[in-house]
């Protein structure tokens, strides 16, 4: 009897510490692998994983499971946007910003972005540069604080004077001092290497550099060069010491061959990008993040008066309608793509609508949810754990209403977010 009694209440012991069960019932499950979309599966979740995915509608075996009912949805991994901004979002009043806001001010607007980029089906994100705060926004979501996508940031960016991410570009010389790489600005090969590493005691996970001009940025030219190529080698060097790949920013054809050369892993906008580059993009493993949604906004944004600053106005009218046909050249002919938005540069929340501006340029609606899954995944070298919906994989998984190779519009429409085995949204 005493025994009997013992058993029991050790088993009682052990449920109440295993992790939840839940089983979802898929109308259609995308297999982002083999870009197949079966019908009538059930994915197995316990705790933050992926258990098992089943044929039919697999109903719980244990009282203690749950079920999630999915049935008149189109299921597929959580999405990833290597290309956010997580704690900032550009309005007319954003240059006066970096004189009204305190960190603690930005914080708390990244708490809002977060929650809102992961409620509209990214469960991931790459963040590509702000003032820092966007580290302690990773910690905050990693912890369970606040809800929001996993987060993997540049930190601060790296710039050289003046260059696209000088964050003291046209303001008064009475405010600026003389910023350096502490602050993410570079100038020489030895700068380059104390950047990286500051950005490494920071917390950052990767490094992004603004290899060229940029549209946003109150300087001249959005397009012009502005690292050597022995900055930009010693950076990715240092950087790959460190475990971290590089992003550049890079819009003028030169500063992109220089970043690509140097050795970079993606060229963000790529905008004025020339086959040249194309092909050595190609021989070097290089991919490109098109941010086709930020080229629609501010090309939108610069017709609206007094919106941008009046030395932005002219390139975000050049740069803006370029990107999207620069995008569909470089896929045609081969270049690797990794879906990314820039979000921040518009609202967060709305990055779904990349996918139909791809789609639009040429891109098959199945292989831009692929670019948002499984390529991305590798990038960060998350692919045994992210990008699928497959035994042992997180539990990231998102539904829309309809089948988007139908429909691509329905991916501005997530109904159903599950991250880590967590619900956010049914
Ligand atoms: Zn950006």
């Amino acid at each position: 009897m005493i025994k009997y009694l013992l058993g029991f209440f050790c088993s009682l012991f052990t449920s109440m510490l295993l992790a939840q069960t839940t089983y979802i019932h898929c109308g259609k499950l995308i297999d982002t692998q083999t870009g197949e979309i079966k019908k009538e599966q059930t994915i197995v979740v316990e705790g933050t994983k992926i258990i098992d995915v089943l044929s039919g509608y697999v109903m719980p075996r244990s009282a203690s499971a749950k079920s999630i009912n999915l049935r008149s949805k189109v299921v597929m991994p959580g999405l990833i946007d290597m290309h956010v901004h997580i704690e900032q979002e550009f309005d007319a009043h954003t240059r006066l910003n970096g004189y009204i806001l305190n960190e603690a001010d930005i914080a708390f607007n990244a708490v809002g972005f977060a929650k809102t980029t992961l409620l509209n089906g990214f469960t991931t994100v790459r963040d590509l540069g702000g003032t820092g705060v966007n580290i302690s926004t990773r910690k905050a979501i990693d912890a369970g604080k606040i809800p929001g996508p996993r987060v993997f940031t540049a930190g601060k960016a790296l710039a050289t004077t003046g260059g696209h991410a000088d964050p003291t570009n046209g303001s008064s010389r009475k405010l600026i001092g003389n910023p350096g790489p502490k602050e993410g600005v570079v100038n020489s090969v030895e700068d380059a290497k104390k950047a990286v590493r500051q950005r490494y005691k920071n917390g950052a996970d990767c490094i992004k550099i603004t290899a060229t001009g940029g549209v946003l940025s109150v300087a001249k030219s959005g397009d012009n060069p502005q690292f050597t190529i022995e900055e930009v080698k010693a950076i990715c060097d240092m950087a790959s010491d460190y475990g971290m790949h590089v992003a550049a920013h890079a819009h003028g054809d030169e500063g992109m061959q220089r970043a690509v050369l140097g050795g970079v892993k993606t060229i963000e906008h790529g905008t004025y990008m020339s086959s040249k580059t194309m092909d050595l993009m190609i021989k070097n493993d290089v991919y490109l993040v098109p941010t086709l949604t930020a080229g629609k906004e501010v090309e939108e944004k610069a017709k609206v008066k007094g919106y941008y600053p009046d030395i932005v106005v002219p390139k975000a009218l050049a740069v803006g309608p370029q990107i999207q046909g620069t995008f569909a050249k470089a896929y045609k002919k081969g270049v690797k793509i990794a879906f990314g938005t820039d979000a921040g540069v518009f609202a967060h929340g709305y990055n779904g609508k990349e996918f139909g501006y791809m789609v639009a340029a040429g891109m098959p609606p199945i292989e831009t949810i692929q670019s948002a899954t499984i390529t991305n995944a590798k990038i960060l070298k998350m692919d045994k754990e992210i990008g699928q919906i497959k035994q042992g994989f997180f539990a990231d998984i998102i539904a829309v209403d309809e089948d988007p190779t139908n429909n691509i519009k329905t991916m501005e429409n997530v109904v159903f977010v599950m991250k880590n085995g967590v619900v956010y949204k049914q």
